[in-house]
């Protein structure tokens, strides 16, 4: 006697079938239609039992991750269009790094020049941030000092000593001799971070500052300033909080309300210094963080014509109004820098491709900061070229316009 043993396996349980090939053959047939349609049954119950229980299951924001079905043209730009100054970068080991290996990851995104925010590293020692800086501008040099470009910083350490402001003043201008093309300011001033003497908040338009604007306008550098941040941060964390997931998995961001100051206090402090500061370019980092209320950046760009804005890290606003977005790009296309700020080459794709490209629909590349897709503006050159290069070629001084087509 032959025994066929089937064994099928069911999750989680598992199902055996005999087939008796000794019965006489019509018989083995019928057995067989009836088991197969036995198990065909089971497969199905099986399945819908488990859609069923899919679908009552609770499924966290976290995991759902759908996958679009949507076919419409794509064009994934790895490469930007021209080639381009990235203002808003940070590299603080430059003084010890391989910047070569550095310089070849700019050449394959097609970036012309990257402009190293923090010159200083990021130590609030006097001396010790001097020698860094020192020895950031001396590697970038020895390896591509037209490619390669550095903002300084402000030392806080000691700030409401009398003679703070004039030290300060006096640093500035030594780094700017040694080669320091801009200023960088934190957003940890007007944060609590920064404190004075008596361990007291500085405000961004603490009057001890001053001196600092207006030796930049002197001195003909651009301020690229940082101010607060995401204004969901100071919002309840609740359902309705844009920047839920990014509270929950930064919940060292979420801020009370007034912590330490409201946001509305916080970005008025930075827009008093614009307004006290004509002569001063300031660079509003992340778009001075109304890039999701570009009607009232519109009115900022009116307000302050020293202020231009950089992008980075508010793509993904910009990716979810195309047709506002463009068309604020085009009215402003001479105050408007490319900025990513955290260096994660691969990222910059989505830049690329949010600004060149009109394609519908496509992925961000964190979830915490948009779990909504992109729209490509679709910039006309001119636009880009601006954006792209122009524009901080005329801010920025002493860059090197040969890298660049006219
Ligand atoms: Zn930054």
């Amino acid at each position: 006697m032959r025994i066929v043993l089937i064994v099928i396996d069911l999750q989680p349980g598992i199902l055996k079938l005999r087939f008796d090939m000794n019965q006489p053959f019509s018989r083995r047939f019928s057995f067989t239609l009836r088991a197969v349609a036995l198990v065909s049954t089971i497969f199905s119950l099986a399945g819908k039992v488990a859609a069923q229980e899919a679908a009552q299951a609770p499924l966290g924001f976290e995991e759902y991750d759908p996958v679009s079905t949507l076919k419409v043209e794509e064009h994934v730009v790895k490469r930007a269009r021209f080639p381009f100054i990235d203002i808003h970068n940070h590299q603080p080991r430059m003084p010890t790094q391989d910047l070569k290996e550095l310089l070849s990851q700019m050449d394959a995104l097609n970036m012309a020049i990257m402009v190293n925010l923090s010159g200083r590293g990021f130590t609030q020692n006097w001396d010790e941030s001097t020698e860094h800086l020192k020895a950031s501008i001396t590697n970038a040099r020895k390896t591509n000092g037209s490619r390669l470009v550095i903002f300084t910083n402000l030392v806080f350490n000691d700030f409401g000593a009398k003679d703070w402001s004039q030290r300060a003043v006096k640093q500035l201008e030594e780094d700017v001799k040694a080669g320091a093309k801009g200023l960088k300011i934190y957003k940890s001033l007007g944060f609590s971070g920064i404190k004075d003497e008596k361990g007291n908040r500085v405000a961004v338009n603490d009057k001890r500052l001053d001196p600092v604007w207006a030796k930049c306008g002197e001195l003909g550098i651009p301020v690229l300033i940082h101010t607060a941040d995401v204004a969901s941060f100071w919002d309840p964390l609740d359902r309705y909080n844009e920047r839920w997931l990014e509270l929950k998995t930064h919940p060292g961001r979420k801020r009370g309300p007034n912590d330490p100051v409201p946001f509305d206090s916080l970005i008025a402090e930075q827009h008093d210094i614009f307004r006290k500061h004509p002569k001063t370019t300031f660079v509003n980092a992340h778009m001075g963080w109304y890039p999701n209320n570009l009607k009232k950046l519109d009115s900022l760009m009116e307000a302050f014509p020293n202020m231009v804005v950089e992008i980075g890290a508010v793509i993904a606003e910009l990716g979810r109004q195309p047709r506002t977005a463009h068309q604020f790009f085009v009215k402003h296309q001479d105050r408007i820098l490319f900025g990513k700020d955290s260096w994660v080459p691969s990222e910059y794709t989505t830049y690329f491709r949010v600004l060149e490209t009109e394609d519908e629909y496509f992925p961000y590349h964190k979830k915490y900061h948009a779990f909504w897709r992109m729209y490509g503006l679709g910039l006309p050159d001119e636009v880009l070229k601006k954006v792209y290069y122009k524009n901080a070629l005329r801010i920025v001084p002493g860059l090197d316009k040969s890298l660049f087509p006219d």
